[in-house]
């Protein structure tokens, strides 16, 4: 930011230097008043028409107007040179489009083209002498011709270098990719200037119009050329952010990489994934505002509701530049002083399942010759976050037992290992595992039916999550039989919730459901457990005897001495 004090000083030392410079150049190089105003008029034209069409080489316009200013230079002199550089300079801005804060540019750029046309000329003059008609006819070496476009080149540059030295402090990069390209650029539009120079003076303004075309042929070459050389590299970049987003597994991660190469590539200040639940309501299921992950609980959307709604609905992407653009869509959130506004369908077999928000408090920050590739990233998001939620679905499934979702023994006992691994290296205390048996548990099958047997296995289930909740692990061991593994709890704690789970499920009264005949019965039927508890490193040293002296405990402790009680491991 450039603050306000030199803005102003800007305008001051223009105020000071252009008028009495105009006005000091006149009086010292007057213009040759022999030129027909036509000619100058159509000379003003042609820079006009170069001002208005710059080349956009990588995003950034490159102005290519040192050729037009040599043959103004060359056939007018240097004080026509000056005024018609000046004119273009309006065109130039209002081609940019400058914000407010951006004004100070003008008086900064006309003192830069002023002190640049003095210095080129003043030079030109001092060694070469006079230049117009006299200058032509005396057949001086072509190589005088060049000393103008290189030290005009020069002085440009240098300007440049010190503003951005001066002004921003070098936060600017002046000799980068687009110097190299406005550097080519320049030096090869340049034989135009002096081919206009000479065959102005043969066939007179008619030579703008032969020259116009190769200039126009070769911008509109090199523009296609670096559009196409663009999107060469951003389809390279979307194809390796695909890659990357294929190998991610977890959704999370997947969501994470896929805002994070968004910011990259664009100026996004907020950005949110929404995702399509039951073809109903969007979700927002990733929020990040300037870097940072939110999680604001917001309404979910309608489809045709709000501008994601609205993309959802049309299947088709959103640009917005500015905030009166999209004020009368947006519905429910959206941060304060947002201006651009870009959002995009996520498209999986041709059905929409999410859509995609970025914002950026900038007017007209996306373009859209951008949108191309965020839809391919978004293609490529869509198969990504699939992959992932099938692949979470898969690993949840084969975690867990089918009949009571509790995890399954091949679960627990990963648990166990690492648990144990914790305790071993002292991250934990003390490790109690608690090993559970209903207790005749083949008659109530053989009363009530299997069916009737699942079902209390299921209820027992929930019983046991309810009770156990955060502090443990409960898994189905297998048959009847239930394990918990509790990290950090002693054995006297664990006997205490063991007596619990005997005394709660005891009381229990276990609702079944029974179809018999026509009529629907239901039975209430209560089930007692006999439990057995260890706890290491107390009661064993490795993860396999630990469950097994557990299981001893319930097997010599608990059934034999009658069931429906809670034993602990002795030795
Ligand atoms: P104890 O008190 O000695 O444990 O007697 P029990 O009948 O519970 O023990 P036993 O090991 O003899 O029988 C276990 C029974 O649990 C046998 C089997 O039919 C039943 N069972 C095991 N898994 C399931 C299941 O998934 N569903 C149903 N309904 N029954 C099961
Ligand atoms: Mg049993
Ligand atoms: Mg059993």
């Amino acid at each position: 930011m450039v603050s306000s004090n030199k803005k102003k000083l800007i305008w001051a030392l223009w105020l000071l230097v252009f008028p009495t410079g105009l006005w000091l150049t006149y009086r010292m190089y007057p213009p040759q008043i022999s030129f027909d105003i036509v000619d100058i008029l159509l000379f003003l034209c042609l820079a006009f028409f170069v001002a208005a069409t710059p080349m956009v080489i990588n995003g950034a316009p490159i102005f290519l107007l040192q050729w037009v200013s040599w043959a103004v230079f060359l056939t007018f002199g240097l004080f026509i040179e000056l005024v018609i550089a000046q004119l273009t300079l309006a065109v130039l801005f209002i081609r940019i489009r400058l914000s407010k804060e951006q004004f100070y540019r003008i008086p900064l750029n006309s003192i830069m083209f002023f002190l640049v046309s003095l210095l080129s000329g003043g030079i030109f003059y001092y060694i070469v002498g006079d230049t117009g008609a006299s200058f032509y006819e005396e057949g001086l070496s072509l190589w005088l011709y060049v000393i103008y476009p290189v030290l005009s080149y020069f002085f440009n540059h240098l300007f440049i270098a010190v503003i951005n030295y001066s002004i921003y402090k070098g936060k600017r990069e002046v000799f980068g990719k687009d110097f190299v390209w406005e550097t080519i650029t320049t030096f090869m539009s340049l034989p135009i200037g002096l081919v206009l120079y000479i065959l102005h003076k043969e066939v007179g303004f008619l030579a703008v119009i032969f020259v116009s075309v190769p200039f126009a042929s070769l911008s509109i070459t090199l523009n296609l050329y670096s559009a196409s050389k663009n999107i060469n590299e951003l389809l390279q970049k979307a194809t390796d952010i695909g890659h990357q987003l294929a190998e991610r597994l977890n959704m999370d991660e997947v969501l994470d990489l896929f805002i994070q190469k968004l910011t990259e590539m664009l100026p996004v200040d907020y950005a949110y994934i929404l995702d399509i639940v039951d073809n109903e309501e969007l979700h927002l299921i990733r929020q990040v505002e300037k870097g940072e992950r939110k999680s604001f609980n917001i309404q979910p959307l309608k489809k045709s509701e709000g501008i994601s709604g609205q993309v959802w609905e049309q299947k088709k992407s959103a640009l917005y530049s500015s905030e009166k653009e999209w004020k009368h869509i947006v519905k429910g959130y959206m941060p304060e002083n947002v201006e651009s506004v870009l959002s995009v369908p996520i498209v999986r077999n041709s059905q929409v399942t999410g859509v995609l928000l970025l914002a950026s408090t900038q007017k007209r920050s996306y373009k859209k010759s951008q949108l191309m590739i965020v839809d391919i990233l978004c293609s490529h998001f869509a198969i990504a976050i699939e992959n992932a939620r099938n692949y979470e679905k898969t690993k949840a499934l084969s975690e867990r037992c089918a009949l009571t979702s509790l995890y399954n023994y091949r679960y627990f006992e990963n648990v166990l290992f690492s648990e144990f691994e914790s305790l071993k290296n002292q991250e934990k205390e003390s490790l109690s595992l608690i090993i559970l048996d209903i207790d005749h548990f083949k008659s109530i099958n053989d009363t009530y039916g299997h069916q009737s047997g699942n079902e209390i296995l299921r209820q027992l289930a929930t019983e046991l999550m309810s009770i156990i909740d955060h502090t443990g692990t409960v898994a189905r061991y297998g048959g009847e039989e239930f394990v918990i593994l509790l990290p950090n709890i002693e054995k006297e704690e664990a006997l205490t919730t063991a007596e619990l789970i005997r005394r709660l499920i005891a009381n229990h009264l276990f609702t079944l459901d029974q179809h018999i005949g026509p009529k629907e019965l239901t039975r209430q039927v209560q089930i007692t457990v006999s439990i057995g508890v260890a706890t290491a490193l107390q009661d064993a040293d490795n993860p396999l005897t630990l469950i097994r002296h557990a299981d001893r405990a319930l097997y010599v402790g608990a059934k034999r001495a009658g069931r429906n009680r809670v034993a602990e491991y002795v030795k």
